[in-house]
C-alpha cells in the first residue's frame, strides 16, 4: 500500500493515461494522497515534471518521481504513452534505482534582505529592456564584467534545456559542474567578457553583482521574479535533491537524439 499523486496535463491522451494508472493503483490498494505522497507520477513532458517538483519543493526528500511523456522522450520522463501497461507492472512489482538530482539554490539579496529560491533546470538573469551589467565572482574571486541581456546558470540536468538554446554545452549524464552561459553578450573594443560557456566545479559559489538590476528578471525553471531593488544574486548547488525512480535504463544518447 503506497500513497501516490498523479500530476497530469489536461489533454485527452494525458487524461486517459491518468485514469488507467489511477484504476490500476486503486486495484492494488494504493491510496491517492495529494498532500503527502510517496510517489508522484507526472504525465505530459519535462514541463509537467518541473511543475510537480515545485509543488512538492518542501517534501522532496520523501518523494520519488516517475515521469510518463506524451510527446517526445524527455530527460525527466522514462515511459511513452503506449508503455503505460509496462509502467504499471514496473511500479507494482519492480524495485527502482533512485537517481537523485541536486537543485540549484538561488539567493537574491538587497542589503540584509535575502530571498532563497530553487531550480532544477536553470536560473537566468535577463534584462530585455536595457543592457545589463553584471560583475561575476566565482568563489569570491572576480572573473569579469559582463554586459548584455544576461547570464544563465545550469547544472548537468538543465544543460539540455534553455542552456542549449544559447549555445551552452550539453553536459552528459554523470558529469558534475555548474555552467555559466551568456545571453546576448556584448563584445567589442570597450566591452569584453569570456564569451564562451564556462563550466566550474560543482561546489562553486557563483555571485552576480551590480548597483542595479532594475528591469531585470530572474527566471528559474518556469517561474520568475523581478530583480528590481536587488544588488546581488548567489547561485550554487543545494542539498535539495529531486529523486527520480528509474525502473529501467534509458540511454542518455537516445534521450539526446530525441531533442533534434
Ligand atoms: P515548457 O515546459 O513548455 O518547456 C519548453 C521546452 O523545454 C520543452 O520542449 C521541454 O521539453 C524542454 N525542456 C525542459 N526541461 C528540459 C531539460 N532538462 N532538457 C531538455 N529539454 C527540456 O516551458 P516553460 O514552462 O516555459 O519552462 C520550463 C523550462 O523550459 C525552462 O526551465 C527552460 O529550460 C525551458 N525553456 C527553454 C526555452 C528555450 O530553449 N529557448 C525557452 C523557454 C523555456
Amino acid at each position: 500500500m503506497k500513497r501516490f499523486y498523479i500530476s497530469a496535463k489536461t489533454d485527452e491522451i494525458s487524461k486517459g493515461l491518468n485514469n488507467k494508472l489511477k484504476d490500476a493503483l486503486f486495484n492494488n490498494d494504493w491510496i491517492e494522497d495529494e498532500k503527502s505522497p510517496e510517489i508522484v507520477f507526472t504525465i505530459g513532458g519535462d514541463g509537467t515534471f518541473l511543475h510537480a517538483v515545485h509543488k512538492y519543493l518542501n517534501q522532496l526528500s520523501k518523494i520519488n518521481f516517475v515521469g510518463i511523456h506524451t510527446g517526445t522522450l524527455g530527460f525527466y520522463t522514462d515511459y511513452e504513452a503506449e508503455e503505460i501497461d509496462q509502467l504499471i507492472q514496473d511500479v507494482l512489482f519492480k524495485q527502482p534505482k533512485i537517481e537523485a538530482i541536486r537543485m540549484l539554490k538561488i539567493e537574491t539579496k538587497n542589503g540584509k534582505l535575502k530571498k532563497g529560491l530553487y531550480a532544477l533546470n536553470e536560473a537566468r538573469i535577463e534584462n530585455i529592456i536595457k543592457t545589463q551589467t553584471i560583475h561575476v565572482y566565482i568563489n569570491d574571486e572576480y572573473l569579469e564584467m559582463f554586459r548584455g541581456n544576461g547570464l544563465c546558470v545550469s547544472a548537468q540536468a538543465g544543460s539540455t534545456a534553455y542552456n542549449r538554446s544559447i549555445n551552452g554545452a550539453v553536459m552528459s549524464m554523470g558529469i558534475e559542474g555548474l555552467q555559466i552561459t551568456e545571453i546576448s553578450g556584448i563584445h567589442h573594443r570597450a566591452s569584453r567578457s569570456l564569451g564562451s560557456p564556462l563550466i566550474v566545479s560543482s561546489n562553486s559559489n557563483i555571485v552576480f553583482k551590480n548597483d542595479t538590476f532594475s528591469n531585470a528578471v530572474l527566471c528559474y525553471d518556469y517561474k520568475h521574479t523581478s530583480l528590481d531593488e536587488m544588488t546581488e544574486i548567489t547561485i550554487k548547488l543545494s542539498n535539495k535533491k529531486v529523486k527520480i525512480a528509474r525502473f529501467r535504463p534509458t540511454s542518455y544518447i537516445r534521450r539526446l537524439q530525441s531533442l533534434f
